[in-house]
């Protein structure tokens, strides 16, 4: 059994190219964004206060989150209800990224990422894989790429997926979730000591993918 672990900010392209490399691999992808993502909409869709004192004992305790998979990749359940694509929504960004700073809701989703870890070959993308969720993965990549490619590149995946974006909005959401998720005490998003760096700014989303792909094949 092989596992990667794919850390780095918002939009560098983890989830495209993880998808698409374990695919080739016969590997399990892992999407541990999209449960932070569940946990903010439960919030958002009951009305609970993300930033309020009782967050935890309000949320925490209630809320199941289970994830399967098919030919068409992770599906996120939230309590028995399919939410794959409520979490895709611009206020589940932000809010997960405000949800990923309490520990317990850590704590919590990092146990469901080592249990799914445990089973199979995989790769699992976030932001604290590499230096918190598996230590221990064979490859440890950190992607990377300008704000401005990446909030253009987080808003034609918006337009062509039918969803209304705004660029500058885009943009600002990336900001701040790279400052929230960088500066939180507890697993910050920070690059392994022993990850390799791809910055993906001049590289095409193909480029990107072999260049993954070979480095996986080369480590097996
Ligand atoms: O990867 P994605 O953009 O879906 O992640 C949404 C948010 O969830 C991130 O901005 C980050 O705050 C949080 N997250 C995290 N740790 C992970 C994965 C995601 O804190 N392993």
């Amino acid at each position: 059994m092989i596992s990667v672990a794919i850390d780095g900010p918002a939009g560098a392209g983890k989830s495209s190219i993880a998808k698409e490399v374990s695919k080739k691999l016969g590997f399990v992808y892992i999407d541990t964004g999209a449960m932070y993502r569940a946990v903010a909409v439960y919030a958002i869709e009951n009305g609970i206060d993300i930033c309020g004192e009782n967050f935890t004992d309000q949320v925490l305790d209630k809320i199941d989150i289970s994830i399967e998979y098919d030919e068409d990749g992770q599906k996120v359940f939230l309590c028995g209800k399919d939410v794959t694509k409520r979490i895709r929504e611009a206020d589940a960004s932000v809010g997960a990224s405000n949800v990923a700073v309490i520990p317990a809701v850590r704590l919590k989703l990092v146990a469901l990422q080592r249990e799914l870890a445990k089973k199979t070959s995989v790769i699992m993308d976030g932001r604290d894989i590499g230096t918190y969720v598996l230590p221990d993965a064979d490859i440890k990549i950190f992607l990377t790429a300008s704000v401005e490619e990446r909030a253009r590149r987080r808003y034609r995946e918006m337009i062509d997926k039918g969803m209304e974006a705004d660029f500058e909005k885009v943009k600002q959401d990336i900001m701040y979730r790279d400052k929230n998720d960088s500066e939180r005490e507890f697993a910050p998003l920070r690059q392994a000591e022993d990850a390799v760096l791809v910055d993906t700014s001049d590289m095409t989303i193909d480029q990107v993918i072999d260049k993954i792909y070979s480095m996986i094949l080369e480590a097996k």
